[in-house]
């Protein structure tokens, strides 16, 4: 009796005791974290003075990014000679350019279908001595597709994979428009856009976010299959704690960065990212402030929806 009452007790309390709590990140070990670490934090460093497009800190990016696409392996379109994609674009009542950094890896059954995964590299540069290191804001997201990178090299990908990393994000979307304008395949080859900005900082409620294209119940059911998988709190949908908090009053989410380029194509996206945050947009997005657990269980979680959307025919 006592035992059967005992075990009618445990019934009750155990799906109590396993709600996982949000501050409990596992490590699952499938990424390079060292390496990971590593490109994030010199993006992030006052080296870069923030990466505004147009400045010598953002072509010592692009620098950088050229030397890391190298060691990946990752081939060159003829329309990106050495990675590089120059574009115009205007601002200001003048013309500016920009310029990508875009790569590809072969498919081994859909080498003429690609995925293309998106981060942008550039932010805010720097204000006299105020530097916007954009260390969440995106060297988070470049150094994570660079890490699915190293992945890709191990594990083979059914499609081709695309690498893009855009420039002018911040100043209206500019790299990833201009990559739809002029895309290295058609429009038509290009099945899936994952895109990822700011992985880094979790907040206090140590969350991240994958919002999927509209219409788009299949990746909605992979996103929540990838959450009951992953070392953190995945998050399908972004909605944010912040607002009125901010200068912001309110955010567009699908309009929010880069995939959006995609989406008006109807071509089909997730995008994986945290919420709006105290740091963002200010000097004191650095890695000094990033929890490298968090960080990397974001872009484990991000390998598990890339693994999840590129096994079966899209
Ligand atoms: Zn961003």
């Amino acid at each position: 009796m006592i035992k059967l009452l005992l075990a009618f007790v445990l019934l009750l309390v155990t799906p109590l005791c396993m709600a996982k709590s949000c501050r409990d990140i596992s490590l699952q070990h499938s990424v390079d974290a060292k390496s990971l670490w590593q490109d994030f934090t010199y993006l992030a460093s006052v080296n870069m003075q923030g990466r505004k497009s147009g400045s010598a800190g953002a072509q010592l990016a692009r620098e950088f990014l050229q030397q890391r696409f190298t060691e990946l392996n990752l081939q060159a379109f003829a329309t990106a000679p050495n990675y590089l994609q120059s574009f115009h674009f205007p601002q200001d009542d003048s013309e500016k350019v920009g310029v990508n950094v875009v790569g590809w890896l072969k498919g081994t059954r859909f080498a003429d279908e690609f995925i293309v995964i998106s981060a942008h590299f550039d932010h805010l540069g720097a204000q006299g001595k105020q530097v916007y290191l954009g260390a969440d804001d995106n060297a988070s997201g470049v150094a994570a597709m660079l890490a699915l990178g190293k992945n890709l090299q191990a594990v083979s990908s059914i499609y081709s994979i695309i690498f893009l990393a855009t420039d002018a994000e911040e100043l209206g979307l500019q790299g990833a428009k201009a990559f739809m304008r002029h895309p290295p395949v058609a429009h038509s080859q290009i099945k899936f856009n994952l895109n990822l900005d700011m992985l880094a900082e979790g907040g206090p409620r140590k969350r991240l976010f994958a919002t999927a294209s509209r219409q788009a119940d299949e990746l909605n059911q992979k996103i929540k299959d990838v959450a009951s998988m992953a070392g953190l709190c995945l998050i399908k949908g972004h909605r944010s704690d912040r607002l009125g908090q901010t200068s912001l009053t309110q955010v567009d989410w699908r309009k929010a960065s880069d995939h959006s380029a995609f989406g008006r194509h109807d071509i089909p996206y997730i995008f994986v990212g945290v919420d709006i945050h105290d740091r963002y947009h200010t000097p004191k997005d650095s890695a000094d402030f990033v929890d490298q657990r968090f960080y990397t269980a974001a872009v484990e979680t991000a390998w598990l929806l890339l693994k999840s959307i590129n096994q079966e025919a899209l």
